[in-house]
Order: C-alpha cells, then structure tokens, then sequence
C-alpha cells in the first residue's frame, strides 16, 4: 500500500538509467518502480547492472551440509513447519557425534560449508533443550555452537556457518573465532507482521528492532553476514522496499553484508497460512529486479529448490547466487522441496549463458579482505588452500 504523496517527478526510464548507470535510486524512486506495470524494461535493466558486475558470467552456489542441530524453538510463526516440539518424533537434538558423522559425510561429498542451524533459543522455553544442553556442559545453544564449529573446523576443515536467528554481540563474539559467516533473515523491517493475527505475533525475535540489532552487531565485529527477506507472509509492496533499504544502509555503514536472500514463502500444509496465496512469478521476478536495482552490485541469493522447473528466469532479473545446495542432506527447513542435483542447476545457468561455480561460505570479497578483520586466524588456514585466484573454490577440489 504506498503513501499517495509520492508523486512521480521522473520517469520510470530516468529512475533505470540511474539503476544501470551505478548511480543509487532513492526509495521514493523504487516506490515508483514497484507501482509501474513496466515490468519487462525493469527486468530487462536489472540484468544489465548484474552483467556489468564483477565475475559477470558466473553464478555461485555453496557446497554444504545442513546440520539441522535442534529444531526446537521457543517462538511460532505462522508459517513455520521447521520447529518441532519435544515429544514430537521428528524433534532434534544432536549430539558432537553425530554432527561430526554429518561432517565427514559432507566432506566425503567435497562441501565446503557446514551449515548449523538451530531454532531461537529453544532454551528459554524446554526443560529438555536445558537437560540437552546440560549434559554437553553448556548452559545455552549458542554455548555449544561454539563448541561444536570448532570441532567441526578443527576434525573436517568445513567452513561452519551458523544461523541460530537474531543474536547479541556476545553471542556472535563466541562465533566469529570459528564460523566464516553468520546469517539471520530480516526477513521484513515491517513492525506490522507482528500485530495480532499476522505471521510473527508470537515470534519475538522476528520483531524488526530485534533483528536490525543483530545485523548492525554484526557488523560492528566485522562478521561477513547472510540476510534477506521472506516474501509472501503479508507484507506490502512498499514494506518490501523498506526492509530492502534497511539492509542497504547497514551494508554501506559497515560493508559486512555478503548476501540478500529473496525467498517466496510457500504455504505448507498444517500451519496457520497453509491456505495462503504464495507470491506469482511475475511479481517475484520484479521483486529481485528492483532489489537487484536499488542494491546494485551486492550479491542476491535466490534458493532453486523453492521454485522447481522456474528457477532458470531468476537469473534473468539479476540474481548472481544458487544459496547452499547439498548433494547430501534436504533443505530440514524447507523439507517438501528437495534441491535440484547441482548438475541440473549447472545446465540451467549454462542454458541462461551463465557459468556455475562453488563459492565458499564467504563471499570472494571478504576472502581477498582476510587482513581487514573479516577472517579470524583460526579459519584462516582453513580457508587458504582451498580457494584460487577467484576467490572461490578451487575447482580441482570439487571436479
Ligand atoms: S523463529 Fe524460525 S524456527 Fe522458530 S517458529 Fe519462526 S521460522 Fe520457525
């Protein structure tokens, strides 16, 4: 719903030429793109910005294993079929074993990251996350995350990167000695997806105040970051353009964000929005071209497996990144969509004239700024051999 004092003084051709000239939009500017039916020059334009970036014919993916450490968590969105309860069967807590079975399985299978991901301090609300954590030693998730990264670091040499959603400082201070990059989805800047009867009511930590803290944390420690926005769950158009401007801002203030992710929400049978409309393709598609307009060469990350047999036309409104596939574990948070084989992500960035390539779960940029604080010394030797003068994966190592 946009405000009706926005009145367009340029047009939308001039607010493009802006786009494809490096020059920044101004979010009234990206108003206007939104409420234009221009749809195809506006596609057509973000290309051109992302083929005028660096490594313009390659786009990326991570090799990685998802360690799904606990899927208990103590909030509920509305949308969420990831969080379990304790008595339920598919309820998760794994032990350093069995994290490190997962590891070497990724390792046997050439990954690079090792994905650990955790639901919001599940902690606070279980008595058995507390015995679990317990009987590690810890007294908190982020306790042992710290513990387990380091061993998986330490045992496999795959890069751990964590998503545990909105941390403190202290928290990503543990860290940052051991995982190459964090991630949190911002997933809106909208206060108004709290409200009661909206996705987020009773998910604190997806309050946006919470979660900005976290990024702009973040980047005080100079921990390369992984974001975005969850598309779908409500949100108005102009509330897209907002949070999309919020992540710009904290990047040009602290230069740590590596990646916004674009993920479509999908409806998933059982939860509350299992009857909701998922966004279209059209609209999607001008979605990542606005966004690939108004962030211009910071790297935009859409995830293939949430749009089987279409993801191929993502590249042709600018994205440059595939996200994490695993050619060993499922997407534990997207279960109903299986990641296509990295071979038929490959034939379908061939087929748009692009190349596929493994990045590490630090992007090129930070990788060849190790010396500015981005890369503790631990990592640091993990990190050395395995990448060429790209910035990413050397190829022999994965081919
Ligand atoms: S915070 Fe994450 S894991 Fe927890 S209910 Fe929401 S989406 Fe699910």
């Amino acid at each position: 719903m946009f405000s009706d004092n926005l009145v367009s003084t340029v047009s939308i051709q001039e607010i493009l030429s802006k786009g494809v000239e490096g020059r920044s939009i101004s979010r009234a500017e990206a108003y206007e793109l939104m409420r234009s039916d221009e749809d195809n020059i506006i596609i057509s334009a973000a290309r051109n910005i992302r083929n005028n970036n660096r490594l313009s014919d390659i786009i990326t993916y991570s090799r990685k294993v998802f360690v799904d450490l606990t899927n208990l968590c103590r909030d509920s969105c509305s949308y969420c079929t990831y969080k379990k309860d304790p008595y339920d069967k598919a309820a998760k807590m794994l032990m350093p074993s069995q994290v490190l079975a997962l590891a070497e399985l990724g390792k046997k299978f050439k990954c690079t990251e090792a994905l650990l991901v955790t639901g919001e301090r599940p902690e606070h609300k279980y008595v058995e996350a507390r015995d679990w954590l317990k009987t590690l030693g810890h007294t908190s998730t982020i306790e042992y995350i710290a513990e387990i990264s380091e061993k998986v670091l330490s045992k496999t040499g795959l890069l751990p990167h964590t998503n545990a959603g909105s941390l403190t400082k202290k928290e990503m201070s543990l860290l940052k000695d051991t995982n190459v990059s964090l991630g949190m989805m911002l997933e809106s800047s909208s206060p108004r997806l709290g409200l009661k009867n909206m996705p987020h009511h009773y998910a604190p930590s997806k309050n946006p105040k919470t979660r900005i803290r976290t990024l702009e944390d973040a980047g005080q420690l100079k921990i390369p970051f992984t974001t975005g926005l969850l598309l779908g769950i409500g949100e108005y158009a102009e509330e897209i353009i907002d949070s999309l401007f919020v992540i710009k801002e904290i990047n040009e203030k602290y230069g740590h964000i590596q990646e916004v992710i674009l993920q479509n929400f999908m409806p998933k049978a059982g939860t509350e929005m299992e009857n909701a409309n998922p966004i279209g393709l059209n609209y999607f598609l001008k979605i990542i071209a606005v966004a690939r307009i108004i962030l211009q060469d910071m790297n935009i990350q859409v995830p293939p497996n949430l749009n089987p047999g279409i993801f191929g036309n993502f590249l042709d409104a600018g994205i440059n990144d595939w996200g994490g596939i695993s050619p060993v574990t499922i997407d534990y948070v997207n279960p109903e969509f299986p990641w296509p084989t990295i071979d038929t992500v490959r034939t379908t960035t061939r087929s748009k004239g692009y190349n596929l390539r493994a990045r590490l779960p630090i992007y090129p940029e930070f990788v060849f700024n190790m010396d500015s604080g981005y890369v503790s010394e631990t990592i640091r030797g993990y990190i050395e051999p395995i990448y060429d003068s790209s910035g990413l994966v050397r190829e022999e190592l994965i081919n």
